[in-house]
Order: C-alpha cells, then sequence, then structure tokens
C-alpha cells in the first residue's frame, strides 16, 4: 500500500518551502495539485520533474476513488494545494477520508498556512484560538456569522477577500466593542507584506485612508470576548506583574 503526504506549500515566498517537502515531492510516483500552473513554478524553482495531476472542487468528486485505488496499488502520492496547507479552504478532505477508510498511512508534512502565519505575529493571545475560513459573502450572513461567534473568548482567526473587507469591518463594528484588539495580514510572505494591529477603531479609520488594504490576500485576527465583569488576573498575579514591569 502506498503513503499519502499532505504537502504544505509556500503562501508567497518560495523559500518557505522545507527540505523534507521538496524531497517527498521529488520521490513520489505522483503529485495531486489544486492547480497544476502554480505546482509547476514551484517544482520549477526547484529543478523538480515528476508526474502532476489535478484535484480540486470541480473533479474531487469524481477523481477521488480513482486515485485513491492508487495508492492501494502501492503508488505513493503527494497532495498539494495552490498555496498553504491542503484541505485549509482547499480542497482534499474526500481523499483523505476515504484514504482513512481504505486503512492508508497518512504522513502530514507541517508547513506554510496564512491563518498560523498571521497568528505569531498578531499580538492577541494565542493560547486557545478558533480558525473560521471566510466570512460569508453576502452582508446579511456575514452580520448573522458575526452574531454568532462575538462571545467566543478564544482569539478569532478569518481568511477575507480584499474586495469585501471595508464591509466586514463596519459589518463587525456593529456588533462587537469598538475597542477590540484586530490584526490585519496583508500579501504574507510576499514583498508587500502588510501587518495593522490596533483596536477595530483605528483598522477601520487607517484602512479607509488606504487603498492598497484594499487588495491582495488578507488575515483577518480579532481578539475574543472579555466578559468585564469577571476579573481574569488575580490581585496577586498583578502585583507580581507590576514588580517584573518595573524590572524591564
Ligand atoms: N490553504 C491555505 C492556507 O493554508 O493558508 C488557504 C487557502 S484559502 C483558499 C486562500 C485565502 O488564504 C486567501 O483568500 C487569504 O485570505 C489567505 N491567504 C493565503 N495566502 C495569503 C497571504 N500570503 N497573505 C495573507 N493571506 C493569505
Amino acid at each position: 500500500m502506498g503513503i499519502l503526504y499532505i504537502i504544505p506549500t509556500p503562501i508567497g515566498n518560495l523559500q518557505d518551502i522545507s527540505y523534507r517537502a521538496l524531497h517527498i515531492l521529488k520521490s513520489v510516483n505522483l503529485i495531486l495539485s489544486e492547480s497544476i500552473q502554480h505546482t509547476l513554478i514551484l517544482l520549477k524553482k526547484f529543478s523538480i520533474k515528476n508526474i502532476i495531476n489535478t484535484l480540486n472542487k470541480h473533479n474531487e468528486y469524481q477523481k477521488t476513488f480513482q486515485y485513491v485505488t492508487k495508492l492501494l496499488n502501492g503508488q505513493n502520492i503527494a497532495l498539494v494545494s495552490k498555496a498553504g496547507t491542503p484541505l485549509l479552504n482547499d480542497p482534499g478532505y474526500l481523499l483523505v477520508n476515504l484514504a482513512y477508510k481504505k486503512k492508508i498511512r497518512i504522513v502530514p508534512v507541517p508547513g506554510a498556512c496564512a491563518a498560523i502565519t498571521a497568528l505569531s505575529a498578531c499580538n492577541i493571545q494565542t493560547t486557545s484560538f478558533c480558525y473560521e475560513g471566510f466570512f460569508p459573502s453576502l452582508s446579511q450572513e456575514r452580520i448573522k456569522k458575526i452574531k454568532k461567534i462575538k462571545y467566543e473568548t478564544r482569539t478569532l482567526i478569518f481568511y477575507e477577500s480584499p474586495k469585501r473587507i471595508m464591509n466586514t469591518l463596519k459589518d463587525l463594528k456593529k456588533e462587537i466593542e469598538i475597542t477590540r484588539k484586530i490584526m490585519i495580514a496583508r500579501e504574507l510572505t510576499k514583498i508587500w507584506e502588510q501587518i495593522l494591529t490596533g483596536t477595530l477603531q483605528e483598522i477601520l479609520l487607517l484602512l479607509k485612508n488606504n487603498l492598497n488594504w484594499q487588495k491582495g490576500e488578507i488575515v483577518i485576527i480579532i481578539e475574543g470576548y472579555k466578559n468585564k465583569k469577571k476579573n481574569i488576573i488575580s490581585p496577586k498575579m498583578k502585583k507580581i506583574f507590576n514588580i517584573l514591569l518595573k524590572e524591564i
């Protein structure tokens, strides 16, 4: 029986691919890609020649069984998406699901992911968080979604289209406190990478005056809800924290 490798690919900067990922892409019998064009750019950069077939949202229902048969026949397959980690708002779930049912070994390889890359620099607590994918594109649905998550205490990660970023921020303002911390990470790892952090109020103002922010690929991180009545830091902890602050 073959192995199914899940391989993240760079979200902009091609140097973000790992040695291990390159080695696997070189040695498997077949690469399954969401976009052959994108994968070819990566393979060419690292002088890798291998067979690539497509697996995307248009053909995954027809093709999954065929690829699982190849795995059952002993072929090793690497799954890649256009960019980032497969299955995170990218195709592959059907393949992984059927592969597990057939007891095929699945090997996930760590690597680039826009959500986690943004989270690592967000200046908001990262000990517990929820990844929520894309906001709905229609305002009515988006408001419903915001109402659903407005009391979530964990940090929230969303993907957003540059065309909708302003409307999404305006909808957020209707439902959540304007003092909540927000991070907008745009074009991560690319030449025009930009990171903005501030309160919802501040971010709205900054984006209104900068049309550049309404282009490219975007991650939004939202601070979780804080119940003001609850005193999360004990007086003792506060005292220690203040002493430490003076030491810095
Ligand atoms: N699987 C991918 C991952 O692991 O990040 C996500 C795929 S999803 C279809 C594409 C969305 O991810 C974009 O619309 C954007 O919201 C976010 N994204 C991808 N690359 C990004 C980048 N370089 N900077 C900021 N956001 C990015």
